[in-house]
This record gives C-alpha cells, sequence and structure tokens, in this order.
C-alpha cells in the first residue's frame, strides 16, 4: 500500500514537471501577471518553450502590441522581424515594418524599403501610408527636397483620380497641403536642413527627461481679424509674461515631483504671430497629423526653435477651440482655453517620449491591467486627471515611481496641493 501511494505521488510529480503546459495555458498565466513587465517575459517564455507551436504566431503578434504599448520599440522591432521571417515572402512592403524602423530610428532602412512608394500603384490609401513614411523618414534626415520629389511623383500618381473620389479627396488635400510645405521648407532653408523628427518619428526619447532648466517659449497665435477670436480668451490681459511664467512654474511643481527632480523647465519669454483665420489651419478636422506637424515646422522663428526648446503656440482663434497637440521636436499647438498645468504637462511629456496609457486593444484579448497604474497620460472620459507617471512611461523617462495623485479637474492648479517629495517610492 505504501508502495504503491509512493508510486502514485512520484506519477503525479513527474506529470507536473514534465507534462508541457499548453501555449494556451501560458498565454493565460500572461494576461494575469500585474505588471507589465511581467507579462512581457511570460510571453517571451511562452515563445521560448512553444517555438514550433502554431499558436506562438498569435502570441508572436501579441507580444508585439505589448511591446509597443509599452515604448519597448527596439524590442518590438526585433520580435516583428523574426515574425516575418517566417512568412512567405510576398514582394510587399510591411507598413508595421516601416513604422517600427521609424519608431527605431533606422531611417535609411524605411528610405531603401519605399523607394518604389510612388509607384506603388495598387491600393490608394497603401501607398498613401507609404509615401507618408517615405517622407517622414526623408525629413528625419534633414533631405527636404527628396520628400518634396516623393509626395510630387505620388501626386503625379494619384492626384486627379483621388480628387474625383469624395471618399479620398481629403486625403489628396491634406498631401497637397504637405507639399507646399515641403515646398516652403525647401526654398527657406534649402534642399537639406535640420533632422525634423513628426508623427511616426520618436524625437526626443529619453533627451531631455534628466535635463533641468529646458528652455519653454510662448508664441500667441494673434487673429489679424478680432471677429475670429476664440470667445472669452482675452489676449492681452489674461496671457502676460508673468501668467506663463506662473503655469511654468505651476509646470515645475508637478515635473519636480513626478521626475524626482531630474526634470524641470524654465521659461524664456513670450512673443506673438499675427495670423488670419484660415492661415496656418493646424485643426486635426481639416489636416492629418504629418501636414499639421510639418506645416508648423514652416513658421521661420518656430523652425529656427524646433529640437531646442519647447514652443508653446497659444492659439486664441475660434476654430483652435479646446484642441491641444504636440506638433514635433518639441513644438506644442494649445487653444488658449485649454492653456491649463495639466494639458501642458501632458503635452511636454509627448515631448519626452511618453505616450497614452491605452489598453482597450488589449484587454479585449484578456489582459488585465492594474488599475492603479495611471498618470499624464491616462485620459478618465476624455479627460486628465491624474497627478502620476504611468509604468511604462516612468520606465523610458528613468523617473521614479510616485504615488498617482487624483485631481477633481483637468484644469486644477498644483499650487493647491502639498506635493511631497517623501511621497516617492522605490522604483
Ligand atoms: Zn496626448
Amino acid at each position: 500500500m505504501r508502495r504503491l501511494a509512493h508510486f502514485q505521488l512520484c506519477f503525479l510529480a513527474a506529470f507536473m514537471t514534465t507534462s508541457p503546459p499548453s501555449p494556451e495555458f501560458c498565454l493565460k498565466e500572461a494576461k494575469t501577471q500585474p505588471t507589465l513587465g511581467d507579462k512581457i517575459s511570460d510571453l517571451r517564455r511562452c515563445i521560448q518553450d512553444f517555438p514550433r507551436d502554431p499558436g506562438g504566431r498569435a502570441v508572436r503578434d501579441q507580444l508585439v502590441s505589448l511591446l509597443i504599448a509599452s515604448n519597448r520599440y527596439e524590442e518590438a522591432l526585433q520580435t516583428y522581424r523574426f515574425q516575418i521571417s517566417l512568412r512567405k515572402p510576398s514582394g510587399e512592403p510591411d507598413l508595421k515594418l516601416l513604422e517600427l524602423l521609424l519608431k527605431t530610428g533606422r531611417f535609411t532602412d524605411v528610405d531603401r524599403l519605399t523607394a518604389g512608394a510612388p509607384r506603388n500603384g495598387h491600393d490608394f490609401l497603401f501607398d498613401e501610408r507609404l509615401v507618408e513614411y517615405r517622407v517622414q523618414a526623408l525629413l528625419a534626415q534633414g533631405h527636404y527636397g527628396n520628400a518634396r520629389q516623393a509626395l510630387d511623383q505620388w501626386l503625379g500618381i494619384h492626384e486627379r483620380e483621388g480628387l474625383n473620389s469624395s471618399r479620398f479627396m481629403p486625403d489628396v488635400r491634406n498631401l497637397q497641403q504637405l507639399r507646399r510645405s515641403l515646398f516652403t521648407l525647401e526654398r527657406t532653408q534649402g534642399a537639406t536642413g535640420k533632422a525634423l523628427f513628426t508623427a511616426s518619428v520618436s524625437d526626443s526619447l529619453n533627451h531631455w527627461s534628466r535635463r533641468r532648466q529646458v528652455p519653454v517659449v510662448f508664441f500667441k497665435l494673434v487673429p489679424t481679424d478680432s471677429a475670429s477670436q476664440l470667445i472669452g480668451s482675452s489676449i492681452h490681459t489674461d496671457q502676460t509674461d508673468a501668467a506663463f511664467q506662473k503655469r511654468v512654474e505651476d509646470m515645475n511643481r508637478g515635473f519636480e515631483y513626478l521626475s524626482g527632480g531630474a526634470f524641470s523647465l524654465t521659461f524664456k519669454g513670450s512673443h506673438s504671430l499675427f495670423v488670419k483665420a484660415q492661415d496656418l489651419d493646424l485643426s486635426s478636422a481639416y489636416t492629418n497629423l504629418l501636414a499639421s506637424r510639418v506645416h508648423v515646422h514652416t513658421i521661420p522663428p518656430l523652425y529656427r526653435r524646433a529640437g531646442k526648446a519647447f514652443v508653446i503656440l497659444v492659439d486664441y482663434r475660434a476654430q483652435s477651440d479646446e484642441e491641444a497637440a504636440y506638433m514635433g521636436d518639441g513644438l506644442i499647438h494649445i487653444a488658449a482655453n485649454k492653456l491649463h498645468t495639466l494639458t501642458l504637462m501632458h503635452e511636454i511629456l509627448h515631448g519626452l517620449g511618453a505616450t497614452h496609457q491605452e489598453w482597450s486593444a488589449l484587454a479585449s484579448e484578456g489582459y488585465q491591467f492594474d488599475p492603479e497604474d495611471r498618470g499624464l497620460m491616462t485620459f478618465e472620459k476624455g479627460e486628465l486627471r491624474y497627478l502620476g507617471l504611468e509604468e511604462k512611461n516612468r520606465v523610458l523617462l528613468d523617473w521614479p515611481r510616485v504615488v498617482a495623485q487624483h485631481l477633481n479637474s483637468e484644469t486644477a492648479e498644483l499650487s493647491t496641493l502639498n506635493l511631497r517629495p517623501t511621497y516617492a517610492l522605490k522604483n
């Protein structure tokens, strides 16, 4: 009897250690892990343990999504390249690969892979994405003239057909606008100039996150026609240098808390730019992100400062209502009625490389995330309510872990909070 019990026990132990759990089981484990880092290492282990499992492909896809959502682009690229190597070559450029190459700074690879981009000629939207990646890779190397030529070729092929279709007309208009901006850059700065970082290119990863006294300059976008002024905004009394300086001090209070003293801003004055209502249309409703980002770089005083300081364009025109957007290279466009500490900090964090905390796609796959992991890149019903920084952004910026403070509204002033650095926990 004792022998039998011993045998049963050995059998059970052998079963537990040698019977490999299925990839499904492995994936399920990863989904419930508390931290991002643990989820990622669990998925890596799944792939290693089941290299030939047909389900391995789905696991790798999820690993790539998780790595991208965690700002770990270099690892995402490696995993994705492996994924591609298992496929039958199609001869088609792979859009996801191009996006990852751009995000990891491999601009000459993108250049090479998109060399035939304008003449791909079989799918309007695919070709549009392709030429946009090409333009971004060229701009990130400062090749304005070549970028404009890529657009010339693309428009030569698609312009007429696109304008005849109600579906594609807005896209053609955007690329026409982009071409005009590229031409302006070429005319004012030459065929080559400084590198410009646009929609898919992470420009400032870590460059500024551990620097103090990063300069910040304000530009008021003042409508030449007072009738088109944003209702409720008062250009001369609301936004004086003293008011801007106070806003910077309030942000610094928050950044001191978040970065443990590693990062701060310093106010370097304000200027006015007089613009017509219809000029410099930065509203996302009319232009795509790439076109509007390149457009804003064409304004000489902004071009000069891009990449050297945070430049905040405070828009007093009615059309800018409630808008706020990061435009690459430290340039931020914000409506005068959105100029709150938390909103500005959010846009500055974009400039440091931080990205939105957005898990809905992975959550729909069954991934569970820490509900306490919130911060300035997390929206709650469309508003920013947490002074804190998410794990993925904290790791990226190399800032300490701090307790996220829930605020009553996005318009909260941080001077009213007791932000003691002792709240900081060990990372
Ligand atoms: Zn944002």
